[in-house]
């Protein structure tokens, strides 16, 4: 079910509990601002979220709310995940969902990169 990404921060989802080390995930990059880990369902060869450890609800929370120092940690961990895992010659995506259109279903903000093969135009 997707969430209510204007509801107030949830310390008990399920990234929550994968940040505070509560439950396991195969990390593959962390550092002071994010983590990322592999999708658990992966939808491309590569699938891997990175997430803020900052306790933010969605992107557009995070983009409102969140320091401009948190901000920049952020987008530069994203960056630095592509480029640690190869991705960037070959080219890969992005991709944040936000709520009921997006379909977010977990509510803490978390950006999907996808690569390892060709992905198409857009959305499916
Ligand atoms: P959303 O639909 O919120 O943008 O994406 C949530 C993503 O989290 C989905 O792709 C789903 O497969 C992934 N996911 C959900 N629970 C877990 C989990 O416990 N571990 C990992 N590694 N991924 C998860």
């Amino acid at each position: 079910m997707p969430i209510d990404p204007t509801l107030p921060y949830d310390e008990n989802n399920i990234f929550a509990k994968i940040l505070r080390g509560e439950i396991p995930s195969n990390r593959v990059y962390e550092d002071e601002w994010a983590i990322a880990f592999h999708d658990i369902n992966p939808q491309a060869q590569i699938h891997v979220l990175v997430i803020p450890r900052g306790a933010w609800v969605s992107w557009d929370d995070f983009s409102a709310r969140a320091p401009a120092e948190e901000i920049a940690g952020f987008v530069r961990a994203v960056g630095t995940v592509a480029r640690d895992m190869g991705l960037v010659e070959p080219g890969y995506r992005l991709l944040a969902n936000v709520g009921q259109h997006g379909g977010q279903e977990v509510p803490h903000l978390h950006v999907h990169l996808f690569g390892g093969q060709p992905l198409g135009r857009m959305i499916a």
